[in-house]
């Protein structure tokens, strides 16, 4: 069982996602749990205030490091950061290191991680370097807070948990399950419109088939 906990100013932005595949599925299980914090909840004030300007100036708002730790105070107790090589608290941002499959297949041997989603400018770097154990992107772009990238990582560790996907195989023969992207598959009609299945596939030959898509398997390095 993996216990996920999300510290977000946007919970209600996870929970359409939540309560359907492949998290439904991992949830009945009983294989993941997944809490949604307010950051909210540990505003420092009764404006409900978790951020403030940069220090040095600059356009925008950060996130505070104050309610962040805690929010993560109250899932590992007081001054957890002088013992934090002890849990995973993954931070949300965008030049953090790039999210694969190799680390989605890492995560889902954990039992408990946290995330932090940024918002707004982003959140005060202490948090990135002092509270998290890890910084993650989903990629070289910009979004506007880290709940999207958050079930991104979420969703591809929900699949690899053993039961979720309807088939067995399905996870381990899919793209970057090794390092290779999936051969292309196809559907009826056999013809539409002239473009065409390949003929092999039709052929019934399982061998040649097997053959045939392990040669349209790209190599890719992760
Ligand atoms: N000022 C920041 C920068 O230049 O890197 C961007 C902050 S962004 C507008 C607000 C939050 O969105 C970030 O703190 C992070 O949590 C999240 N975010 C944006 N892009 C992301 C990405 N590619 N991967 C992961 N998180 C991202």
């Amino acid at each position: 069982m993996i216990q996920i906990d999300v510290i977000t100013l946007f919970p209600e932005l996870f929970k359409e996602h939540l309560n359907n595949l492949p998290f439904k599925k991992a949830i009945s299980l009983g294989q993941m749990k997944i809490n949604l914090i307010n950051l909210r909840d540990f505003a420092l004030d009764n404006y409900g205030s978790v951020d403030d300007k940069p220090y040095g100036g600059g356009t925008g708002m950060l996130l505070m490091i104050e309610p962040i730790y805690n929010a993560l105070a109250t899932i590992y107790g007081e001054n957890f950061e002088q013992n934090k090589a002890d849990h995973k608290i993954i931070a949300l941002s965008a030049g953090g290191s790039k999210f694969t499959q190799k680390k989605a297949r890492e995560y889902v041997k954990d039992q408990h991680i946290t995330f932090i989603c940024g918002r707004y400018e982003g959140m005060d770097a202490r948090v990135e370097k002092e509270l998290a154990t890890e910084t993650i992107s989903i990629g070289e772009y910009v979004l506007s807070g880290g709940e999207l990238p958050c079930l991104v990582v979420l969703e591809a560790v929900a699949r690899l948990i053993p039961g979720v996907l309807e088939k067995e195989d399905a996870a381990t023969n899919e793209s970057y399950s090794e390092n290779f992207i999936e051969y292309p598959q196809y559907t009826r009609p056999e013809n539409f419109r002239g473009m065409k299945v390949p003929e092999i596939l039709l052929s019934g030959d399982h061998k040649k088939i097997e053959e045939w898509r392990n040669k349209q398997k790209i190599e890719v390095k992760e």
